[in-house]
């Protein structure tokens, strides 16, 4: 039967441009436009929306229209004006929500209003022009719910006590309901200096919970997370927030290909897979945005090796700046010495899911930590640098235990002996191993399927009835 998409809400989903908020926003957007009578539109960065769709999207089974915004760098994004400081809020708030207006104006004069705009975090632009609008706005949470609940206890009241202990690492700070976390286990932008440039990623959130304050009716959250990777943060905020634990979001390979900002690289690494023994290979990925320097491409090429075991390495060209050699470099050590397999960008749940994997070093970032615990049920080694990663490693390793949280400097830098440490010892783990299989099982692709289908139609049947 024909699927009418005026009957229900008109969702429009608004990522920001980076892949880890791209990668759960259209995952999102696609669910949603799987539920009947709801119709979806999805909107990104022109520079994204280029790169996820070189050609036009093709018009027909897709249910999810797609509408790009202008950021102001619609031919390329220039990462060093983007991290110096609030240069690049100063363009959503501007160029972005301008674009966004036009968008919701045009979409209501075709006869096809907006009723919800649902925002990835960092994007509390787009919830100041569905004010405007007069229209509702939700949060998509693209980290976990405890770093949410670190954030609104932050705004609500805890404040002065995380900001004067910010200088001592080991300091434990109890959010309402929740286990006590020390302040290097806290999300970065809580304890950073006012004066580091990346200070200025807290003004968003800042305004989000504002915002969220300001609605007559209890705010709602959607958060790629569920009720077993994270009960205490969930129930921390809920006589607050209306939370709807959505994840974990697991996506099919084909579509995270499909879906991606980088090409995937050519090389045969699953075949390669197929030929190691089961539970044997080192996978290792620092994600979308972390750039190696040289040193730190060295360091871990020798740890790598000096662990004696196969791994497959996602090192993107941009890494090992100013020596743009380096990752082909790299690659021919390794493959010519038979050690492993260099890839610049890989279809990493496919990678994860295989049985030759055996642990994941990441630098934990929460698309990344989420995929290995329900799709990989490996074991990890968490190298966290900044944002959400080092509470996501401190939920890998103190809550789930399923692998060990590297020493690193501040900069996030991983040294060769640390890091073969790490990995032999949570190889060694029959421990962590079965923890990580556990995990898998419980909250494996079909059965998180059911859940976060079940947990969407609630948050559709929600919304309709505002
Ligand atoms: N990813 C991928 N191929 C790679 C490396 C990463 O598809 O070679 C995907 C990964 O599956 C995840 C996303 O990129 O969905 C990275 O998101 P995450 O939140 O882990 O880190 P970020 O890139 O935002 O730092």
């Amino acid at each position: 039967m024909e699927n009418d998409r005026s009957a229900g809400p008109h969702f429009l989903v608004v990522s920001f441009y980076l892949q880890g908020h791209i990668t759960p926003s259209l995952f999102l957007a696609k669910r949603l436009a799987g539920v009947a009578g709801v119709r979806v539109t999805f909107s990104t960065a022109v520079t994204s929306h280029r790169l996820i769709f070189p050609a036009a999207p093709a018009a027909g089974d897709d249910p999810v229209s797609y509408i790009p915004y202008s950021d102001g760098f619609d031919d390329k994004h220039d990462p060093d004006k983007y991290a110096r400081g609030d240069y690049y809020y100063d363009r959503l708030n501007a160029d972005a929500a301008k674009s966004l207006s036009a968008i919701v104006g045009d979409l209501a004069a075709a006869g096809r209003p907006v009723n919800c705009v649902i925002y990835s975090c960092f994007s509390t632009w787009a919830a100041v022009v569905a004010r405007k609008h007069g229209i509702q706005s939700v949060p998509l949470w693209t980290q976990p719910a405890t770093a949410f609940a670190a954030y609104w206890h932050f705004f609500h009241g805890l404040e002065s006590l995380v900001s004067a202990n910010a200088g001592d690492r080991y300091f434990s700070v109890r959010f309402p309901g929740m286990p006590p976390l020390q302040i290097c286990d806290l999300p970065s932008l809580l304890t950073v200096s006012k004066e580091d440039d990346w200070a200025c990623h807290l003004g968003p959130l800042r305004d989000m919970c504002a915002i969220m304050d300001s609605f007559d009716k209890k705010p709602k959250i959607l958060i790629n997370t569920s009720t077993e990777m994270e009960p205490h943060a969930i129930s921390s905020v809920s006589n607050m927030v209306d939370v709807y634990a959505i994840g974990p979001m697991l996506t099919e390979p084909a579509a995270t290909a499909a879906a991606t900002l980088f090409d995937l690289d050519d090389k045969d690494y699953l075949q390669w897979l197929d030929t190691q023994p089961d539970d044997s290979v080192v996978y290792i990925s620092f994600g979308s945005m972390r750039v190696l320097n040289k040193l730190e491409v060295e360091q871990i090429a020798r740890g790598l090796k000096d662990t004696g075991r196969p791994y497959l390495w996602v090192l993107r060209r941009d890494s090992g700046s100013p020596d743009v050699e380096s990752p082909p470099t790299v690659a021919a050590e390794a493959e010519g010495k038979r050690l492993g397999m260099v890839v610049e960008w890989c279809d990493q749940v496919r990678v994860l899911e295989h049985r030759a994997v055996g642990c994941f070093v990441t630098h934990c970032g929460w698309n990344s930590t989420t995929e290995a615990l329900a799709v990989g049920g490996v074991r990890m080694v968490g190298a966290p640098m900044w944002m959400d990663q080092a509470t996501n490693a401190w939920l890998m390793e103190k809550d789930w235990g399923i692998g060990v949280r590297a020493e690193v400097d501040r900069g996030g830098m991983l040294m060769a002996g640390e890091l073969r440490r790490c990995v032999d010892e949570v190889m060694g783990s029959e421990e962590m191993g079965s923890k990580a299989r556990q995990w898998k099982e419980t909250l494996g692709r079909a059965a998180a399927e059911g859940r976060v289908k079940q947990r969407i139609m609630e948050f559709v049947k929600d919304i309709s009835s505002d």
